[in-house]
């Protein structure tokens, strides 16, 4: 077993205003509340849950955009809590995110080479030239199913399947080995979830990735994930192998969500066509 991430007992508490005009007065919202769990190379872990239950929380705790309340998050068994100035850039740029509606919002005044190719004129201006820089965006493109024509076009010639491809491939260009993506199609027409989803799956095939997918669609996670971890009020409910967890869920709450699953019928017409193709920009 090769552990890459770890979570153990992790806390993150929010402070929320509970009234009071003159002493403002606080209680603590338990986003994330001693959670535990461990992600293997090459997994591909879940973390399914209703909204509020602290899934984008705990997203943010390992992109170190929130702080730890207590507990620790161990990256290739590190603490990335207590990384140096030099292990810090090396975690971010081994760690990426597809964070909700990235497509959506991409920077509008950014060429496509531009958005794709920044994470590699931050990270790697100094080793790599101007041509070099191009060469591998024109080439992460490629990957993402974009051809070299998109290099030049700004976001709003794309269609929204299309610009969701352009932040997969911002993510990806720096070769992470984790990147987590929080509801990655939950804001796409549902006529192309499945393409982007499949592009997805392939990139985590052919460059040896590490997923950690967020999403409160679970059809969807029982079909993409290894593993899965159900959160319930800032607490993990459930947690174990995706086959094992969605042909046996042990706790109630799993089992009532699970039990909203709308399943397909066979020979139910409707159901059975995923329709291909993209919708182009208006
Ligand atoms: P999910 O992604 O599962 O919908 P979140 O992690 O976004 O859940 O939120 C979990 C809980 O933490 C919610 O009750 C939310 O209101 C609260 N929360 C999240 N971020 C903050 C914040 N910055 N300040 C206060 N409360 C927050
Ligand atoms: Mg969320």
């Amino acid at each position: 077993m090769d552990t890459l991430l770890e979570f153990r007992n992790v806390v993150k508490h929010f402070p929320v205003a509970a009234g009071g005009v003159i002493r403002r007065r606080y209680k603590m919202c338990k986003a994330v509340d001693d959670v535990s769990f461990s992600v293997e190379r090459g997994a591909c872990l879940g973390i399914a849950g209703e909204s509020g239950s602290g899934k984008t929380t705990a997203a943010k705790l390992i992109l170190l955009l929130e702080e730890l309340t207590s507990g620790s998050i161990l990256y290739e068994g590190k603490d990335i809590q207590a990384l140096s100035k030099h292990d810090l850039m090396w975690y971010r740029s081994r760690v990426q995110t597809i964070f909700q509606g990235a497509g959506s919002s991409l920077n509008p005044r950014m060429r496509i080479k531009d958005i794709v190719g920044e994470p590699l004129e931050v990270q790697k201006g100094k080793q790599l030239d101007r041509k070099a820089i191009y060469a591998k965006t024109e080439e992460m493109l490629g990957k993402v199913g974009l051809g070299p024509d998109n290099m030049r076009k700004y976001p709003h010639e794309l269609s929204g399947g299309q610009k969701q491809r352009v932040a997969i491939a911002n993510a990806m260009i720096l070769e992470p080995s984790l990147v987590v993506l929080d509801e990655p199609v939950s804001a796409l027409d549902v006529s192309i979830r499945a393409q982007i989803l499949n592009l997805l799956a392939d990139l985590q095939e052919k460059e040896g990735l590490t997923y950690v997918i967020i999403a409160h669609d679970l059809a969807m996670l029982e079909h993409i994930t290894t593993d899965i971890v159900v959160m319930y009020l800032g607490r993990i409910v459930e947690m174990g192998k995706t086959e094992e967890v969605f042909s046996n869920p042990a706790h109630p709450y799993t089992k009532a969500l699970f039990a909203a699953i709308p399943r397909p019928t066979p020979g139910n017409a409707r159901d059975a066509a995923i329709p291909e193709g993209e919708i182009g920009s208006p």
